[in-house]
Order: C-alpha cells, then sequence, then structure tokens
C-alpha cells in the first residue's frame, strides 16, 4: 500500500510540480473544490490592480483600443480554443454558462427547424446541472419543443426520428462520470440529432476535442478548471460549419458585424463573434486570463495530456487511500473507476452526515463540498443517490502528499465522530 514516503517520492518526480507557484494558496489548506470554484493565480491581483489604476484610472476610455479591451471576448478565447480543441477564431469568452447555453441551444433549434421541422424533442440527462435543464424547459416552452430526460447510459438509445438536439455535460457535476464525446456525438449525427456539450467540468480538466468530436455546439465555465475568479466569464464554441446560419437570440450590439457605425438594423458579425451581446466585464476578463495562463504554461510540460496524466494519478490514489484507510463508516464511491470515464473529481456517497462531514473537514482546511442526493421516492425506476461528498482534484497545484493529507483528515473526521458536532450540522445557504 502507498504510504506518506511514498507520496512525498511522487512529488519529488512530478515534471508539473513547479506549477503550483503559479498560485496562491492560503497556508494549510487542502483545496479539493477547484470544480467549484479555481484557485486564485499569483499573478491575478497584480494584473486586475493594472487594470484598474492603469487602464481604467489613467487610460479610461481610451483603454478600449489602446489596452485591447474591445478585442478580449476573442483574445481570450483563442486561449481557451487551445484547451479544448477548437482552432483560433472559433471561441469567444463571454457572458455566463447559462446565457451561453440559451443562445447556442436556441441557435442549435433554429437549424434543426430548418433542416428537419418534425423533430420537436431536446435529450438530455436527468442528472444534468438543473441550471442546463433550466435553460432547455424555458426554450422548449417558448418554441413548443419537450424536453425528455434520461439516464446517461439510456441517452444514445433514445434518439428517435422527433428528437432534434442532444445536450449533454461532458462530465457530470455530482459523480464525476465522463461521457464519450466522439461517441456520443457519432451517435447523434447517425441518427440525425444536433449535439450540444457543455464542458463545464472539462475545459481545463480533461483532454477535450471538439473538432475531433466532430461537436455542433459547446459553452464552458471560466471560474472552474480555469481559475477565472469568481463569477468569471465563461465561453462559447460552435462549429464553422453552423457560425453563420442563425442569428443566435441576444443579438446585442457587440455581435453586430459594425458596431461602431450605430445603424439601426441589425447585422450579425461573421463567425463566433456574433455569439456577443453586451459589453464585456472588463476586470472579470482580466482575471479570467489570468487563469488561462496558468493552463498554458503547462504545455511545454505536456499540456493537457500531462495534466490528465497526473489527475488520474492523484485520483487513483485517493479512491485507494479512502478503500484502505476509511473502510466501515458507509462510504461508497460513486465515481467510474474506470479513467476513461471518469473527469478530475471523486465523488462518495453516504446514507447520513454527508453534509456535516464536508463541514468538519473544512474546519480542518481540507476543502471539498457538499451535493445533495436524489429526493427519497420511486422517481424513474432507478434507486435515489444518496447525498455526495465531492473533491475535486486540480494537477496545477495539488501533490501527492495533499492526497494523503485529505485522506487522513477524513479518516480521524470519521473516527473521532468529529462530524457530529453541532456546528457541522447548520446548512449554510452555499453548499
Ligand atoms: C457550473 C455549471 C454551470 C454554471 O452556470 P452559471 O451560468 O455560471 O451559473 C452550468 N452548467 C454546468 C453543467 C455547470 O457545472
Amino acid at each position: 500500500m502507498t504510504t506518506l514516503q511514498d507520496c512525498r517520492a511522487l512529488d519529488a518526480q512530478d515534471p508539473l510540480r513547479e506549477l503550483r507557484t503559479l498560485f496562491t494558496l492560503p497556508p494549510g489548506v487542502i483545496y479539493l473544490d477547484g470544480n467549484s470554484l479555481g484557485v486564485m493565480p499569483a499573478a491575478a491581483p497584480a494584473r486586475v490592480a493594472a487594470a484598474v489604476t492603469q487602464e481604467w484610472g489613467d487610460g479610461l476610455i481610451r483603454s478600449w483600443n489602446s489596452a485591447g479591451w474591445f478585442t478580449l471576448p476573442q483574445r481570450l478565447g483563442d486561449k481557451i480554443a487551445q484547451l479544448v480543441g477548437a482552432r483560433p477564431g472559433e471561441v469567444v469568452a463571454t457572458d455566463s454558462t447559462s446565457i451561453n447555453l440559451y443562445k447556442v441551444l436556441s441557435a442549435a433549434l433554429s437549424i434543426a427547424a430548418q433542416d428537419a421541422p418534425q423533430r420537436k424533442v431536446i435529450v438530455s440527462e436527468r442528472s444534468n446541472f438543473p441550471t442546463d435543464l433550466y435553460i432547455a424547459e424555458a426554450l422548449c416552452q417558448e418554441r413548443g419543443y419537450q424536453l425528455q430526460l434520461l439516464e446517461p447510459e439510456g441517452v444514445t438509445a433514445a434518439l428517435t426520428p422527433d428528437v432534434a438536439v442532444l445536450m449533454l455535460t461532458h462530465v457530470n457535476y455530482r459523480t464525476g462520470a465522463m461521457h464519450d464525446m466522439a461517441a456520443v456525438t457519432a451517435a447523434a449525427h447517425e441518427a440525425g440529432v444536433l449535439m450540444v456539450w457543455d464542458l463545464a467540468h472539462s475545459a481545463g480538466a480533461v483532454p477535450v476535442d471538439l473538432n475531433g468530436a466532430g461537436a455542433d455546439f459547446s459553452i464552458g465555465c471560466g471560474y472552474k478548471y480555469l481559475n477565472g475568479g469568481p463569477g468569471a466569464p465563461a465561453f462559447v464554441w460552435v462549429h464553422p460549419r453552423h457560425a453563420d446560419r442563425f442569428w443566435q437570440p441576444l443579438a446585442g450590439w457587440w455581435g453586430h458585424a459594425a458596431p461602431f457605425e450605430f445603424t439601426p438594423g441589425y447585422r450579425p458579425a461573421t463567425g463566433i463573434s456574433r455569439y456577443l451581446c453586451g459589453t464585456q466585464p472588463i476586470l472579470s476578463m482580466t482575471a479570467l486570463e489570468c487563469g488561462l495562463d496558468t493552463l498554458l504554461a503547462a504545455a511545454p510540460l505536456g499540456g493537457m495530456a500531462a495534466l490528465r496524466a497526473k489527475s488520474l494519478a492523484l485520483t487513483d490514489l485517493f479512491m485507494a487511500l479512502v478503500e484502505a484507510r476509511c473502510g466501515g463508516h458507509g462510504l461508497a464511491l460513486v465515481t467510474p473507476r474506470d479513467a476513461a470515464r471518469r473527469g478530475s473529481q471523486v465523488c462518495l456517497s453516504r446514507q447520513t452526515g454527508a453534509y456535516a462531514i464536508i463541514q468538519a473537514l473544512i474546519a480542518r482546511g481540507v476543502i471539498g463540498d457538499f451535493r445533495a442526493g436524489d429526493p427519497p421516492g420511486p422517481a424513474n425506476g432507478t434507486p435515489p443517490m444518496p447525498d455526495i461528498l465531492r473533491f475535486g482534484f486540480t494537477p496545477l497545484y495539488l501533490g501527492f502528499e495533499d492526497v494523503w493529507n485529505a485522506v487522513e483528515h477524513l479518516r480521524e473526521v470519521l473516527d473521532t465522530g468529529e462530524w457530529q458536532r453541532p456546528e457541522f450540522n447548520q446548512k449554510h445557504a452555499v453548499t
């Protein structure tokens, strides 16, 4: 069995270990929540301060040109493109994941309505992140479609001739299970269905090849594995074969072909720029660029493939240590063990106490998070999923000794019953 000494040896040999210096982590914290909010890049405070004092304070309105503010969505988009298998000019950083999903889903429905008007169904996964389902539900109401929700194994079999769009999140936020993007996209196209991928838990976490898979639309999140800061802008990618076919519904002036002509009629920009809407949050964009640069700094060290190899080694170690050292406490592994079928997080379920165990860990400086299980009752034949303890692993700033220490804290919290203390059993507004 792996020992603490083994973990230290693994850290000493780790070619990516120097990347940790690109981040500012509070002392004493083992951060296992980069899947929810990435750690602050060390460069961010000075970069954002310069954007405030020099670009805004001194440059004022001139900075739209002189500091390159106006082209930030495209410039950051080109950096994101390198992480998701897209080409330069195919991605923009903008708005939130929810808003970008509304845009691409609407465009996908417009394309389907023209090519195959009898198709009136959007298929997704029952356990998809709720905002994705809410946005789809709203669009279905608006445009007379139906949303059909299935278990992950059942989605491709459900692609009947009435289905217009398959909308999936590549890595499930609760279980960490990952779809085979190429195979699912191929199955969708075989069935005449357009494919929308949400990369919220994939971009910066696992290698992604949107063009290789031939996907149709994709969106993703800036503040999770991309380390862009709280509320960082998200991103949107549309395959070039679709980019110019329809207006997206939020046809604001930043998506206009010539916004500074101030003409009354809308004329969409060509390509992905038409997926912009209005004026961007420049300070947030500035912080997002610092986050993207931490990932691009891994490129000379092997890039996403090297990050993925380390992420799998970290998550394998975590699963093995939890099994060996935290047995008999009712924890069950929810994340698939097969490396090809999981992202960069490990989720454990427990019938009771999951929330309090996470709170007790946080009090010890081990920050993971809690996600509520399914409501009780026979929802759809499958038994409801219990509450979940979720641990995200970011190879940019985590090492093997961190994994060892995190499991030791978990073991102590369970062995001593520390989690049962009343202060760990009070729910906060944000879990
Ligand atoms: C995190 C996440 C979001 C977040 O959406 P926001 O618009 O940023 O609040 C959306 N979808 C999925 C799948 C996510 O994991």
